[in-house]
């Protein structure tokens, strides 16, 4: 049987290179980058080398970018990190209603903490009016966090607008890009944020590795009290293989970035126009221009997501519905509650045009069989 994944919004395979990249960090050039010692200045060097290279794709200083274990650090770092630093000259937060957890729980922690958080709503393709964003700030405002694009629908949303917005205002901006970077253009100055959170594993790198951008200037609490890694600001021996794979991904990223997003959207497109013009009742969620190039999220009158997934599963195509996060949870996606039976199908470097000759075999005949039971 043919085996088709189809959840890199989840996570994707380390690229080969990736992994090669990283094999000697783990034997040869093992030492602690704190050390003084020659075994540790190699390690350090390693260290400095990913940091100049992440820095320069993302069109920042070296020294604006801290290594993180991940993208839920990274969120967690910046929105806990600039509401403590904040603390005594304001309390309020602007968000989303359809962040990733990573950032709707920080939210809700803070406010056991006496935070205050508006949460702003998105309209039917899951945009945000920048407009909405400028309304909502008050001069209690201190932290304005908005994904760069939205894991389960895909939208891309208007960052540099609701940017120029916050800067205008003097309020700290921050970005979950941990689904755009490294698939899309992701500039620190053209984006006009000030924090900006990315992980490895979303883009052909290694899992555990993570960066938080940290614009010169913006104040942020320390996120990791321990040893002085990081300037400080993060604590604890640094994964040098991870660093080291992520930097790795970044190159790959730079090269081939134009040719992926390509060859995604073109099997997007006939993922997307296949289902459309095969199923009846075949609704495409989030927008029709503005999205990932690898991201289809549909619904299906009377189909239940999970039922699908199950008879997609046994065909073997592993896809999910919302993200992996609310697929494990027991109730409805935060993003989609809305809509019953959406599936994601989200789409990568290794997926060829037979594999989705193959999904558009399949789905349709699930969705049929899927509706005639409910229909029995
Ligand atoms: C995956 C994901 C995260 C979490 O990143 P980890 O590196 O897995 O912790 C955060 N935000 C978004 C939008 C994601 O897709």
């Amino acid at each position: 049987m043919r085996k088709v994944y189809l959840d890199y919004a989840a996570t994707t395979p380390a690229d080969p290179e990736v992994v090669q990249s990283m094999l000697p960090y783990f034997t040869y050039v093992f030492a602690n980058p704190l050390s003084v010692h020659d075994f540790g200045r190699s390690a350090a060097t390693a260290v400095d080398g990913a940091r100049d290279t992440v820095a320069r794709f993302l069109g920042a200083k070296p020294d604006e970018i801290v290594f993180t274990s991940g993208g839920t650090e990274s969120n967690n770092a910046a929105i806990k990190g600039a509401a403590f630093a904040a603390r005594g000259r304001g309390n309020h937060i602007i968000t989303t209603t359809i962040e990733h957890r990573a950032i709707l729980s920080p939210c809700v922690f803070l406010e056991r903490q006496g935070f205050s958080v508006t949460r702003l709503p998105v309209d039917g393709s899951g945009m945000v009016d920048p407009d909405a964003v400028r309304k909502a700030i008050t001069p209690q405002t201190i932290l304005i966090s908005v994904m760069h694009a939205n894991n389960e629908i895909g939208t891309i949303l208007p960052i540099a607008e609701i940017g120029g917005i916050a800067r205008e205002r003097g309020v700290l901006f921050h970005t979950d890009a941990v689904q755009t970077f490294g698939h899309i253009p992701v500039n620190a100055d053209d984006l006009m944020v000030d924090l900006l959170s990315a992980s490895a594993h979303k883009f052909y790198g290694p899992k555990g590795a993570g960066l938080l951008y940290i614009r010169k200037g913006s104040k942020i609490g320390r996120f990791m009290h321990g040893g002085s890694q990081e300037k400080n600001r993060r604590a604890s021996t640094h994964n040098v293989p991870g660093i080291v794979g992520f930097a790795k991904a970044v190159e790959i990223a730079e090269r081939g970035e134009a040719a992926e997003m390509q060859h995604l959207t073109r099997l997007r497109t006939k993922v997307i126009d296949g289902v459309l013009g095969k199923i009846r009742r075949a609704q495409l969620n989030g927008h029709p221009t503005e999205r990932l190039p690898g991201n289809v999220n549909l619904s299906f009158r009377n189909v239940q997501g999970e039922r699908l997934l199950r008879g997609l599963n046994a065909a073997g195509i592993g896809c999910s519905t919302g993200s992996a996060c609310s697929a494990s949870n027991t109730g409805p996606s935060h993003v989609l509650d809305a809509i019953s039976g959406s599936l994601r199908l989200s789409l990568g470097k290794q997926v060829t045009e037979e594999d989705i000759d193959y999904v558009l075999d399949i789905l349709p005949r699930e969705v049929r069989m899927l509706r005639a039971v409910e229909q029995a």
